[in-house]
């Protein structure tokens, strides 16, 4: 275990296994209908997008987005696009990907954003879920594990852009936020 973390959440066997589960049930719900396209936000939602595709057995594709809060306006929800899409999502069946769900808000307005832009439906998969932190409406469809409202790190998630690598989502050692 890495020097600083003070406590592994959940293991990278247990995150392997609910990709497989996660990645059925995809398969399941969309079979028949258009394959969905996955958006995933940069960067702590690479490693859950790069496990749970390989459980997709769908022709699916997957895009990037990185979105920002603007300084000042976290109430709003207000976000800062900067980067988009790479192709139209016009008439798509789209499925968010997000490591964790906090306040929700980043995923209430991208929500928004891609049924303005077309969209015909935006389901959301997180590998985590803080629901005693919600402020605003977002359930997501597809949840990998609810956890307490603790800071958590790896498999993606940071600190100060660090420990995005670990394998594991633990909680790092009080001394390291000072
Ligand atoms: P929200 O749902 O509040 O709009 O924001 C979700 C984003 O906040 C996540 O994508 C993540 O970047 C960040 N975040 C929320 N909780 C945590 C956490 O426990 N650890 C880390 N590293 N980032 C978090």
């Amino acid at each position: 275990m890495h020097q600083n973390i003070k406590e592994v959440f959940i293991t990278a066997e247990q995150i392997t296994e609910k990709c497989r589960e996660l990645g059925k049930q995809i398969t399941e719900e969309y079979t028949g209908k258009e394959a969905p396209l996955l958006v995933a936000l940069l960067k702590g939602s690479v490693p859950f997008l790069s496990e749970l595709i390989k459980y997709i057995e769908l022709d699916i594709e997957f895009d990037f987005m990185d979105v920002s809060s603007y300084s000042g306006t976290e109430s709003t929800g207000e976000i800062k696009i900067l980067k988009d899409l790479d192709r139209s999502v016009k008439g798509a069946n789209i499925i968010l990907v997000e490591d964790i769900v906090d306040t929700g808000r980043t995923l209430k307005t991208v929500k928004e954003l891609l049924y303005t832009k077309g969209a015909s439906d935006v389901k959301i998969v997180t590998l985590l879920d803080k629901p005693d932190r919600r402020v605003v409406e977002i359930v997501p469809e597809y949840l990998g594990f609810t956890i307490p409202n603790e800071f958590v790190v790896g498999f993606g998630l940071d600190f100060d852009q660090k420990y995005r690598n670990l394998p594991y989502i633990g909680v790092l050692k009080e001394e390291c936020y000072k």
